[in-house]
């Protein structure tokens, strides 16, 4: 056992001007502390990723699970994925439709299959299978996403701010896991994939770090995004804010923005971004809980 156990936490990259985004940092306070109870009781990085971004995806606050936009053709679909830092093992979903909480599916995968990755049909069927909470016919469940009209669409995805969300963690035997869940970027064509389900890219997490990313996916997924901070750690000897800053530049080069938070074997924490600002929190053993905004 080590002395040390962290959590951070994310609510997405870039802020909207004039949105009231006190409900968003009371939610994040409310589960850092949670999660941080959690870590302290032994719980495992896992376990705890998994459950703080399923409660994340079930408060409608944000882009994903519940807080999920509809494509272009009304549907939504979701991405997530989840990392064990000690063994690699990975689970995700891409661009699966109709389940309550993605992350959980995510962790099927990769407990239940010897897949990595599921995408479309093939997911919202195994989904169904092994019996994960559907949506169905509950019309009152996408609540942020009732306020989306047909013009938002064509906004591009920073004037609205991305909303995806994140966990990272370090428990009290050494172990990091991260975890990312998102329902995409607003105007995505259906099908459209982005860098959170792909371990590497939104996320990643394996002795030395776990990091889960938020922003454009298309510039993050170009960038290497987590797995290129990862590998700056590894074969470079790089502290990890340098790390992330340098892809984080990367993603602005191709003209994308977003952010991400890490937690190393350590249990230092980083919060980065390039963005409007990203919705964060924090806490550990040695770390005050903090929760901010921009
Ligand atoms: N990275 C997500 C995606 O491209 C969006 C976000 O972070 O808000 O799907």
């Amino acid at each position: 056992m080590t002395s040390r156990w962290a959590i951070a936490l994310h609510g997405g990259a870039g802020v909207t001007p004039g949105r009231d985004y006190r409900p968003v940092e009371a939610h994040l306070g409310e589960l850092v502390s949670a999660a941080e109870a959690r870590l302290a009781e032994g719980a495992s990085a896992l376990d705890t990723v998994e459950w703080a971004v399923a409660e994340l995806e079930a408060s409608g606050l944000y882009t994903a699970g519940r807080g999920s936009p509809p494509n272009r053709a009304g549907e939504v679909e979701f991405d997530a994925s989840i990392m064990d830092g000690p063994s690699r093992r990975a689970g995700a979903v891409a661009a699966i439709q109709d389940v309550r909480s993605p992350i959980h599916a995510a962790r099927a995968v990769m407990e239940r299959t010897p897949h990595v990755l599921l995408a479309g049909a093939g997911a919202t069927a195994f989904a169904r299978d092994i019996g994960l909470p559907a949506i169905g016919n509950d019309r009152d469940y996408f609540r942020l996403a009732i306020g989306v009209e047909p013009e938002d669409l064509d906004v591009p995805a920073d004037a609205l701010g991305h909303g995806t969300v994140g966990a990272v963690a370090l428990d009290r035997e050494g172990r990091l896991a991260a975890a990312t869940s998102t329902g995409g970027i607003y105007g995505k064509r259906p099908g459209r994939v982005g860098d959170t389900p792909l371990p590497g890219a939104g996320t990643w997490a394996d002795d030395l770090c776990a990091i889960s990313c938020t922003g454009v996916g298309e510039h993050f997924i170009r960038a290497g995004g987590a797995g290129d901070v990862a590998a700056q750690l590894r074969y470079g000897d790089i502290q990890l804010g340098t790390a992330a800053e340098t892809m984080l530049q990367r993603v602005k080069s191709f003209g994308g923005n977003g952010g991400l938070i890490a937690l190393d074997h350590t249990g230092s924490e980083i919060f980065a971004w390039n963005s409007s600002g990203l919705k964060r929190a924090a806490y550990g053993s040695h770390i005050r809980r903090m929760v901010a905004i921009d």
